[in-house]
Order: C-alpha cells, then sequence, then structure tokens
C-alpha cells in the first residue's frame, strides 16, 4: 500500500535524518522533493503546495534549524500535516436509527456491492447488529445476484425484488423488510454507472430524499488518484454525503485519493478495503496510516 509515496519520502526527508544542523537550503530542497513525491502521488498540484508551505511555517516556527535531531523533527511534522490532511481523528459510522439506514453510492465498479457486504459482516461480528442486505441496482440483474452471493458468503439476509425498476420503492420495502424482521442496520446497494451522470445522480437524490439514511457513504476506488477526488466532488455535491469509503488500497501504491478527498469535500474517510475477500475491511485511522506512509 502506498509503496511509491513512502520510498519517495522516505528518500527526501533522508537527507535530513542524518544531520546535526541544517540549512534553510536544505529544508527548502527537502519539501521540494517531498512536494514532489506529493505530485507523484496524484495529489492535486494546490493541496501539494499548500501542505509544504504549511510544513516549512511550523518547521520554522518551531525551530528545526536549530534543533538536536532537525531530521527527526521534520518527520515528526510532516507526519503531523499529513495526518491533518487526511482527517485528524477517526469517525465512526451513525447507527442511531431503528433500523440505522445505510446508503452506499458510487460508480460501477468502485466496490459498493463487495464493500456493503464487509460493512454487513463487520457490523455484524464486531457491533453484535444484525443487518439487511438491500439490492437496488434495478438495471445489471448480476449485481442483485452478486448481492445475494456476499450475503451467502457472510450469513445476512439479502432484500431484492427482481422484477421492480424502482428503486426507491425496493428501499422503501427493504426497510419494511428489516422493521418486520428485527433487523436493527439496512445497508441500501445501488446503481452505479461508469461516469457520473445525470440520470445516476437523480436517482441517487430521489432514494436519498425518500429513505432519510441516518449514513450516507460514498464509495470509491483508491487507485483512481485525482478522478477518485473529482467523483466525490460530484457525489458530494447532490448527497452531501457522510463519509467515504476507499476500496482497492491493497492496489494502490501512490495514495492521492488518501490524501486528498478530505480536504476537497471536508468529509472524512470512514473505512478502507484492502482486498477482496469479506475480512478485508478496515476502519481508516488518519494518524495510523501517515505512520505507515512515513515508516
Ligand atoms: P460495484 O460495481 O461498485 O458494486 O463494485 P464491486 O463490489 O462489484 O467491485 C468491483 C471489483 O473490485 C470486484 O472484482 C471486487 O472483488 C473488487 N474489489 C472491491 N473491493 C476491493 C478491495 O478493497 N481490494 C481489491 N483488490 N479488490 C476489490
Amino acid at each position: 500500500m502506498f509503496n511509491n509515496l513512502s520510498e519517495k519520502l522516505d528518500k527526501a526527508l533522508h537527507v535530513l535524518k542524518g544531520h546535526g544542523s541544517i540549512t534553510e537550503v536544505n529544508v527548502a530542497e527537502t519539501l521540494k522533493e517531498v512536494r514532489r513525491a506529493l505530485l507523484d502521488a496524484d495529489v492535486n498540484f494546490k493541496i501539494a503546495k499548500d501542505f509544504t508551505t504549511r510544513v516549512k511555517e511550523k518547521a520554522l516556527g518551531q525551530d528545526v534549524l536549530t534543533a538536536l535531531q532537525p531530521g527527526q523533527l521534520m518527520v515528526k511534522i510532516v507526519k503531523d500535516e499529513l495526518t491533518e490532511l487526511m482527517g485528524g481523528d477517526a469517525e465512526g459510522i451513525n447507527l442511531s436509527g431503528t433500523p440505522s439506514i445505510i446508503l452506499m453510492s458510487g460508480l460501477q465498479g468502485s466496490g459498493k456491492t463487495t464493500f456493503s457486504g464487509k460493512l454487513a459482516n463487520y457490523l455484524k461480528t464486531k457491533k453484535t447488529k444484525k443487518p439487511l442486505l438491500v439490492a437496488c441496482d434495478v438495471y445489471r440483474p448480476a449485481a442483485i445476484d452478486q448481492l445475494h452471493v456476499v450475503g451467502g458468503q457472510i450469513n445476512v439476509d439479502v432484500f431484492s425484488d427482481k422484477g421492480n425498476s424502482n428503486p426507491v420503492a425496493i428501499a422503501e420495502a427493504g426497510i419494511a423488510f428489516a422493521k418486520a424482521n428485527g433487523h436493527n442496520v439496512v445497508i441500501i446497494d445501488t446503481a452505479g454507472r461508469l461516469a457520473v451522470d445525470e440520470a445516476m445522480m437523480n436517482e441517487i437524490s430521489e432514494i436519498h430524499k425518500a429513505i432519510q439514511p441516518q449514513e450516507t457513504l460514498f464509495v470509491v476506488d483508491s487507485m483512481t488518484g485525482q478522478d477518485a477526488v473529482n467523483t466525490a466532488k460530484a457525489f458530494n455535491d447532490v448527497l452531501n454525503f457522510d463519509g467515504v469509503i476507499l476500496t482497492k488500497l491493497d492496489g494502490d501504491t501512490r495514495g492521492g485519493a488518501a490524501i486528498s478527498i478530505k480536504s476537497v469535500v471536508d468529509k472524512p474517510i470512514k473505512f478502507i478495503g484492502t482486498g477482496e475477500k469479506m475480512e478485508a475491511i478496515d476502519v481508516f485511522y488518519p494518524s495510523r496510516m501517515a505512520d505507515r506512509i512515513l515508516g
């Protein structure tokens, strides 16, 4: 995960690590390399520039030039800023309703169906909840079948209505089914398309309005970098979602989406997907991720 970025940041900061004392030129050169590493990771130019400006201000403010171990101090400052950029403290999901309704949104192929299953499994095992999965993709029968397969793997009930072409009606029927059958969490998997378009946005917005979920999550493929950030912005403009799910981090060597998404949409990354299996889900902790990136 994020190997390229880790290597480049390590290289950038390595120069300072060995020094007993450093000059402003050393700091400037290092920050230039840090910025280059962020750009290579597919972080947007402005975010990368603002990031290094903040690190520089902090470094000079904390007298990095006269510090006993200036390299270590710089690493700490970069780590703190990375943590802040990725969201500060970890945030959980809102499970307050009876049932709690969680709406999944995102493009086709982002990992929505897989993550719906992972989340159901997580809530079942870690939070002793009784989730229900609801299949609202009315365009791809295979997507409905896929959710049934996932539900079977984790032993979680799945509600679907293959003949019904109205996703709002299916979502509402799913919630009614949950209430009647003692399910206290409803996870609604919706249809995505290959790119953002008006029809998809209207549909998800209609579902959102009708069911008023406690939690609306936006699922995105981490490997798509700045595209992930742009897609997040488009969905957030319509849904004002509560959190981001970054999938496929296991295959992402760059990390640009993880680093920039929070500052663009001002919503926390709540979970990450790290593989195809149902257990490959982790709560996203910005500080742990920053530790991991900086090694
Ligand atoms: P959807 O169209 O948004 O519902 O996406 P799917 O859940 O069908 O996922 C698309 C593909 O990505 C599938 O082959 C999944 O197995 C795969 N996938 C989903 N999440 C992850 C992940 O975290 N890591 C990896 N490596 N693959 C994933």
